[in-house]
């Protein structure tokens, strides 16, 4: 696709809801449930039930492409394994490990005293035997991007946290800003690159604060201010912003690796303690919440037992008048039950009440093209998909699709046209692996 300059539009974040309150820790659930699934592929575990484990024992691994070992997030004993929900809207098998209470770290966690004189290729293999994946949303093995043959320049942290409601990533910046630099010193030794830039965006002034408070010990890092736009937190605007360049296929074709702020926060654990991918965070919020909240919990805890510390529901609904949303309003997915568990890419849930769509029928407003960042005709790609038409999506560009969710962000009234554009994307590349 040839670039052209990235659209985007101001929404209303509803940050406040969330933003202004401290990072809380919860880790004492009764049980966590490690879903044998990740965004690469299934996985097989290694404990049975009745295994007695530790936190930061390998209980699962995924094997071939994408191999990883997955952690117990707390210490316990393996009860079932039996099926939860994910975040991506499926039940999926997952071992159900109940607490002791104990909190007993399994041997390897251990303090890395020669933390700074890690190779590259055993930074890269921290990566890989703690499981880290993208907190940003994907979930793929972090340390894939980091055995490309390309040559990296530039490795690139997005702290923009662009989707409405989320502030857990900004939050956990504001607790661990020195762990944000330090976790990008380790990606930049790891990808043998010059220099590491932090991207967030122009409003929040406390980012920049903290972080400069500590950046003078890191001469290769620099920060970047982005507008207050969406999706200004998409991978290719800000590879622009910070480059002038786009590609076409991954960044590393141009000498750029980009991670989230999460993501480089853990891996400062990772290196320096031995500690694997256990635990994120994540903001439980919406109008449906009695108190919304940023929490930083095991992997595995259910966010049933998240909303409870919330405070529980608002007072005008109940759970079975609310819907919620794992990830953002923009790109997550809705689900009509709290019984969700949280993963390694879900760092927000939304609770919000069921809202009657009374006009559901297009107005012809031309919106929602008007939005798109990626000049496509959204309208246009959803008649083609009804009337199953496969050339027409294709040369409409159905498969360009960013999946930004702005489409039906505006649409005035109410109609399901990223869901059409969403559908007529996957139809377009199913069609091509067949053709394959
Ligand atoms: S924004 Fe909604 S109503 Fe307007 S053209 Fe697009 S789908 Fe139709
Ligand atoms: S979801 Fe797709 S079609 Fe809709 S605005 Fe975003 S990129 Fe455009």
């Amino acid at each position: 696709m040839i670039f052209q300059k990235t659209k985007g539009i101001h929404i209303d974040g509803r940050k406040s809801m969330s933003k202004h309150l401290p990072m809380e820790e919860y880790f004492n659930p009764q049980f966590v449930y490690i879903h044998l699934l990740k965004n690469i592929g299934p996985l097989k575990p290694v404990v049975e039930v009745g295994t007695v484990v530790k936190v930061g024992q390998i209980v699962a691994v995924r094997e071939g492409f994408g191999e990883m070992n997955v952690h117990s997030s707390i210490s316990g004993t393996v009860t079932a394994i039996k099926k939860v929900w994910h975040s991506s809207g499926k039940m999926v098998d997952a071992l159900e490990i109940q607490n002791d209470f104990q909190n007993t770290p399994d041997d390897s966690i251990q303090p890395n005293k020669n933390a700074d004189s890690l190779s590259r290729q055993q930074l890269i293999d921290l990566m890989k035997h703690a499981g880290l994946t993208g907190a940003g949303g994907a979930g793929f093995p972090t340390y894939v991007k980091y055995i490309t043959k390309q040559k990296i320049d530039t490795v690139i942290i997005n702290a923009v946290e662009c989707e409405p409601y989320l502030t857990c990533d900004y939050s956990f910046i504001i607790e661990h800003p020195e762990k944000l630099l330090k976790g990008l010193k380790y990606f930049i030794k790891a990808a043998d690159a010059q220099k590491g830039v932090i991207v967030y965006k122009n409003y929040n002034k406390q980012i920049k604060e903290k972080l400069m408070a500590h950046i003078r010990n890191y001469s290769n890092i620099e920060l970047l201010e982005v507008k207050d736009v969406y999706p200004a937190g998409w991978e290719k605007y800000i590879i622009e912003r910070v480059t002038g360049k786009t590609y076409d296929g991954l960044p590393s074709e141009i000498g750029v690796i980009v991670n989230n702020s999460t993501t480089a926060i853990i891996f400062a654990d990772v290196v320096e303690h031995n500690i694997p991918l256990i635990s994120r965070p994540i903001t439980i919020t919406g109008e449906g919440i009695k108190e919304p909240r940023n929490f930083v919990v095991p992997i595995g805890t259910k966010v049933s037992d998240l909303v409870q510390k919330c405070g529980g529901y608002s007072e005008n609904i109940t759970p079975t008048e609310a819907y919620y949303i794992a990830g953002g309003p923009m790109t997550g997915k809705a689900i009509l039950i709290d019984d969700l568990i949280v993963n390694d890419t879900l760092g927000a849930v939304i609770v919000k009440p069921v809202v009657n769509k009374l006009h559901p029928e297009c107005l012809g407003c031309g919106k929602c093209a008007d939005v798109c960042p990626v000049y496509l005709t959204p309208t246009e790609i959803k008649k083609a998909l009804e009337s199953k038409d496969n050339k027409l999506m294709e040369q409409l560009g159905a498969d360009k699709c960013i999946m930004c969710g702005l489409c039906s962000y505006v649409c005035p009234s109410h109609v399901e046209i990223t869901d059409a554009v969403v559908k007529a994307k996957d139809t377009i590349r199913n069609l091509k692996k067949v053709v394959k």
